[in-house]
């Protein structure tokens, strides 16, 4: 693999992260991802080119604004240099590809997800959607009519079940068990990996989410986590491990 081309994923990931960033911060909120440039959230104070330059401007700037001096959350760099490493992974991985998009388009929602999820505890309809497009395009450009298809009505049925589990976990805890939010990214779930996957991932993340939720909960009862990360999560990891169906089978056979 040329190593050139590694870096260049890299920076290339790094730079989607910072704009993923904006995304997340700015959608939720009803604002333009273009204008106005990029500015401190606390004081409004425009940045200027060199406090721009992702990971780096926050190692420079000793993670505080210089006008106002209040602390930047470390979200932002973890989320640029995050994306940074998982575009990369999927390009050692599967090389260029059709797993390489689908992977890196997830792992694109996941980072969106995580900044508005743990901002605002939203996820903005218009993301999902535009990511559920994205990925009906690639089954569409790489598979045929038929398999996109079905990956939309795999979509839709898996929606439909997170939409019944929502109002069965409202019915018995009688209280929002789930967002909106959470449900609608099963559609993305069962358009990009399948309806049976799509259901090991709904188990999956639950278990990867468990510790975190007692914690939370120990803690403070009335807190909640964002549920939407692990969703993504899950799935991210069942597209880089290539966990499939047969696999599945195997196990709890
Ligand atoms: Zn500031």
């Amino acid at each position: 693999m040329n190593i050139l081309v590694i870096i260049l994923i890299f920076v290339l990931g790094v730079i989607f992260g910072s704009f993923f960033n904006v995304v997340g911060y700015r959608i939720p909120k009803g604002l333009s991802i273009v204008r106005p440039g990029s500015f401190c959230p606390k004081c409004h104070h425009d940045l200027k080119w060199y406090e721009l330059i992702p990971i780096f401007s926050y190692l420079f700037l000793r993670g505080k604004c210089s006008y106002c001096h209040q602390k930047i959350s470390p979200i932002y760099p973890i989320v640029e240099l995050v994306t940074g490493l998982l575009f990369l992974i999927a390009y050692l991985l599967f090389g260029f590809s059709t797993n390489f998009l689908i992977a890196i388009i997830t792992e694109s929602l996941l980072m969106i997800v995580i900044v508005s999820d743990i901002n605002y505890l939203v996820i903005p309809d218009e993301v999902t959607i535009f990511f559920c497009i994205l990925i009906f395009i690639v089954k569409l450009v790489t598979s045929g009519i038929r398999t996109a298809g079905l990956a939309l009505l795999s979509g839709l049925a898996l929606f439909l079940l997170m939409y019944l589990i929502m109002q069965l976990g409202n019915f018995l805890f009688k209280k929002e068990s789930l967002g909106g939010g959470d449900v609608k990214l099963m559609f993305f779930v069962g358009i990009t990996i399948g309806p049976l996957l799509g259901i090991f991932c709904i188990f999956l993340s639950s278990i990867i989410a468990l510790p975190l939720s007692l914690l939370v909960y120990l803690k403070d009862e009335g807190n909640v986590i964002p549920f939407g990360p692990f969703i993504l999560l899950a799935a991210l990891i069942i597209i880089l491990f290539k966990i499939d169906v047969s696999m599945l089978l195997n196990i709890f056979a």
